[in-house]
């Protein structure tokens, strides 16, 4: 590289704006980050995204590389999950998005667009905005189309073990879905939601469905082991019209690259968006973007030709097993129990209701303790669910290759910190809304007076900034007893002010 001061400098001062940042290798991170553990594929991916920085996706026919690119890539994803030989005997076709939430928003916005061009093709009286039917488990990703794109999200219960009836997905099918979501699995418990059962008696309707298999797409093909069979959830299903897999997930290549993947042409067709009607150049935009980087393209294709299937396998057989030893190290932790059944790398961990009184610990005052051994879990919410019972809070472990290396650290701190929290009882802040009426009023915030209560909260920074509390256990107690959009109004506010903060800063 071209040696000179000023770039030199420039390049310290990125040094230094990364000192506090969350280490993104070693495993100690158990969430965000997906480490494979091997140095030079980090130095690929580098050089794969740097030969194409230049580049503009936006335009395959001026730039083909991307266009061959993208089909290596689909290729191989589609490979994995039996898009190669649909029931149908066609091939899948596919996209490659910016991530896993645009891989979903097209998949919602192709089956709107597909269900409005039927009601309208057979003048059926198109009653109501079409409707998404998904268990509560599935992606926030979902809720965000809703919103985008005008569609109802019908939710369906899980039950205590967060495991949804496919018998009640099923009975939620009427003229208005347009598409059923099924994960594989989730992000909150990893359950494989029942694709099989789902999926044959939707496509019966006429309705499309969904897999979203955004975190296990490049995982579970490898998962099963012996006796440890996973049912089928991907292309192999009669009736599974879509399907997205992240490869800046288990694919292990750096963030901004999704595969999204159709049964059907028409069905990728409507996905996208083109016009003519503007004076400048036709636009015709396969997914959101206009103009796109090809650095993650790029990289994530080097790291997909450099793995190869082996490649995968090795990895994935590394994280099973630390997976394998992580969910019998918290089963024998007194107090606390893995959630429901989970299918693929991730678990959630929550009090034991069984347990005696005394003898449960918190998950989430736990996960502060084990942040004090240098490892960081992520805290998930609780749930009130309409017609289900309520989801307690749990806390959400994402193991990857790397983890096999710390498994025992990490086992001797996951149990060290249950010892230090036994038996303290979950923070209850129910009473906060009473002394600050404005946490317990519904309604979304303005700015200042969002941060006025985040200040009350002693959330708030000096010079109007936002300070992130040492202990997240508070936090997440606090949205527990408020209601929802207050409660997303002052998160908003919380990051905003956080970012804000950091412009000035060097
Ligand atoms: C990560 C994830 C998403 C969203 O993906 P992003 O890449 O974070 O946008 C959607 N669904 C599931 C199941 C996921 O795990």
């Amino acid at each position: 590289m071209t040696e000179s001061p000023r770039i030199d400098a420039i390049l310290a001062r990125l040094e230094r704006l990364r000192a506090d940042d969350a280490p993104t290798h070693g495993g100690r991170v158990l969430s965000y980050v997906y480490d494979p553990g091997l140095a030079e594929l980090d130095e690929l991916a580098r050089r794969a995204a740097a030969a194409v920085q230049s580049l503009n996706g936006l335009d395959p026919t001026t730039f083909p590389s991307v266009a061959r690119m993208e089909q290596r890539l689909i290729d191989f994803a589609a490979g994995l999950v039996h898009g190669d030989r649909l029931p149908s005997g066609e091939r899948a076709v596919g996209l490659v998005t910016s991530g896993g939430t645009e891989s979903c928003l097209l998949a919602v916005k192709s089956a709107r667009d597909r269900w409005r061009a039927a009601r309208a093709a057979t003048s059926d009286a198109a009653t109501g905005n079409p409707v998404v039917v998904a268990p509560v488990t599935a992606h926030a990703a979902f809720h965000k189309a809703a919103a985008y794109f005008d569609v109802e999200l019908d939710l369906v219960p899980v039950d205590g073990h967060g495991a949804v009836d496919p018998q009640e997905v099923i009975g939620r099918l009427s003229e208005r879905t347009a598409l059923v979501v099924l994960s594989a699995p989730n992000y909150p418990f990893a359950g494989l939601d029942p694709v099989a059962t789902v999926a044959p008696v939707a496509a019966a309707r006429g309705v499309a469905v969904h897999v979203d298999a955004c975190i296990g797409g490049w995982v579970l093909p490898f998962w099963e082991s012996g006796a440890d069979a996973v049912a089928p959830w991907d292309f192999r299903v009669a009736g599974v019209t879509s399907l997205s897999m992240d490869a800046h997930k288990y694919g292990y290549a750096p963030k901004g690259a999704s595969v999204l993947l159709f049964a059907n042409r028409d069905a990728k067709r409507a996905a996208g968006f083109a016009t003519t009607a503007w004076p400048g150049y036709p636009v015709v935009n396969p997914t959101m973007l206009g103009s796109r980087s090809a650095t993650s393209l790029a990289a994530a294709w080097a790291v997909v030709e450099y793995l190869g299937t082996e490649g995968f396998a090795e990895l994935a057989a590394r994280t099973r097993d630390a997976t394998r030893r992580l969910r019998d190290r918290i089963d024998g932790i007194g107090g606390l129990e893995v959630v429901g059944d989970p299918t693929g790398p991730l678990l959630a961990v929550r009090a034991d209701p069984a347990g005696p009184e005394p003898d449960r610990v918190d998950p989430h005052l736990w996960a502060d303790r084990v942040r004090e051994h240098g490892f960081v879990l992520q805290p998930q919410p609780g749930l009130r669910q309409t017609g289900g019972p309520e989801l307690g809070h749990t806390t959400h472990l994402t193991v990857t290759p790397v983890t096999h290396g710390v498994v025992d650290e990490l086992c001797a701190a996951l149990g060290a910190a249950a010892d230090a929290v036994r038996g303290t009882p979950p923070i209850d802040l129910s009473e906060l809304p009473t002394a600050i009426p404005a946490l317990g009023e519904p309604g979304r915030l303005g700015s200042d007076a969002a941060q006025e209560i985040l200040v009350s909260l002693g959330l708030g920074g000096g010079e109007g900034a936002a300070a992130l509390p040492e202990q997240l256990a508070p936090v997440m107690a606090l949205l527990d007893v408020i209601p929802g959009d207050r409660a997303e109004s002052l998160l908003s506010e919380l990051l905003a002010r956080l970012n804000e903060a950091g412009t000035g800063a060097d």
